[in-house]
């Protein structure tokens, strides 16, 4: 098997080319051709000389997933269903928004952290995405949305809050970084590309020196006894750790706040008390919450907070002077919810009936 290009990040391309005996700017001119133009053809790239052409047929492929699913939304939110191997496919969701599009992408098929309410822990883990199959999500709806063909990009930001965990796949999910940020690939600022992570704090401390981006952190409850509960991780890395991971990350962070991110779950993490429980966390660490109205799936054992007490609950954050904001549903109608799909390819590749409604999307709204 020849070398996938879609896994190299900038230097690993240029480390590439030099071992097949070329200049570094062989790697940008290749990178532009692929992630700039969406070229995948080798044949088509019409700046690089035949034998070039020929050496990099005989020892590289590119390949991204292949998309098995596309449905947009009466609001204009579009996802993809992209296979990754014979058994696992994962989502990529682009919101559009005034001013911005934001792509929600996944770092892994399935999770092994099994947040209480979330689907894609409930479905157990199955494997790690590769760099190739994490940049080949924004690849695909680059191209999909016209950004490869000169139109003016559509997609604004990027946020990793797909299925799994991108903290547990660094190894892959920093190259995929790299090029998202890079000039000669997507050219996004640091400040619109955001990871979410539960609170795994190694990969914290890893994204903070080697590539940092804005972080989110998943915090669903103000103390360790309903957070050991709901997010299980926090066992191990509880609360207090956690905030002082995020200070440390600040100082090298592109934005001088994190976002926590808080799933509201009817009669569990939603009183008043629980909101004042956060305005002390917030007097620790710079931050601002995004509130996301809990979606349900079947066999899920909660309810979504009713709109009142999700606009009371913003209310104490906000009378404290906290920086609040309310997670919308869209794409409620193609069952558009990050971290909703079961792995298995079959069953899902099939348009939903008119109406179905399976999930909602759970992608915070993080301003720039
Ligand atoms: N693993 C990472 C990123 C993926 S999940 C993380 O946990 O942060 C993206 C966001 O969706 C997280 O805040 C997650 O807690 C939230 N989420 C998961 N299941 C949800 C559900 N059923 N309803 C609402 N939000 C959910
Ligand atoms: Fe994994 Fe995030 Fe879902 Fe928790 S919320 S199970 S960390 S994907």
């Amino acid at each position: 098997m020849t070398v996938n290009l879609f896994d190299f990040d900038a230097e690993a391309m240029e480390r590439f080319f030099a071992g097949i005996g070329e200049k570094p700017f062989r790697a940008r001119q290749v990178l532009r051709w692929l992630h700039q133009r969406g070229e995948a053809d080798f044949d088509r790239m019409s700046d690089l000389a035949k034998g070039l052409r020929e050496k990099l047929r005989a020892l590289a492929h590119v390949a991204a997933p292949e998309v098995v699913g596309d449905s947009i939304a009466g609001d204009g939110t579009r996802k993809w269903l992209l296979k990754v191997d014979q058994k696992n496919a994962v989502e990529a969701v682009f919101i559009p928004e005034s001013g911005r599009g934001t792509l929600c992408v996944s770092s892994q098929a399935g999770c092994t952290l099994d947040c209480v309410f979330c689907a894609t822990g409930k479905q157990g883990f199955n494997r790690n995405l590769t760099t190739a199959e994490i940049i080949g999500q924004l690849w695909n709806a680059n191209r999909a949305l016209g950004g490869a063909h000169g139109e003016q990009r559509a997609i604004t930001n990027v946020v990793m809050m797909g299925m799994g965990e991108p903290l547990l796949n660094l190894d892959q999910v920093l190259p995929a970084l790299r090029l998202m940020l890079d000039d000669y690939a997507y050219g996004l600022s640091r400040r619109r590309v955001t990871v979410s992570t539960s609170g795994v704090l190694p990969g914290i401390d890893r994204l903070r020196d080697e590539c940092p981006v804005a972080l989110a952190v998943s915090l669903h409850a103000p103390d360790d006894a309903l957070r050991d509960r709901l997010v299980p991780v926090n066992r191990k890395y509880p609360i207090r750790d956690l905030l002082a991971a995020c200070r440390r990350y600040l100082e090298r962070a592109p934005r001088d706040f994190v976002t926590f991110e808080y799933v509201m779950l009817d009669g569990i993490n939603d009183s008043d008390a629980h909101a004042r429980g956060l305005v002390k966390i917030a007097n620790e660490v710079r931050c601002k919450f995004n509130l996301i109205p809990f979606n349900p799936f079947p066999g899920s054992e909660f309810r979504r907070s009713g709109a009142e007490r999700i606009r009371r609950f913003a209310e104490v954050l906000q009378t404290s002077d906290l920086t609040v904001t309310t997670r919308k549903t869209r794409g409620d109608d193609i069952e558009a919810a990050c971290g909703q799909l079961a792995g298995d390819v079959m069953d899902r590749t099939r348009r939903s009936p008119p109406g179905a409604l399976r999930g909602i999307h759970a992608i915070p709204e993080l301003r720039s």
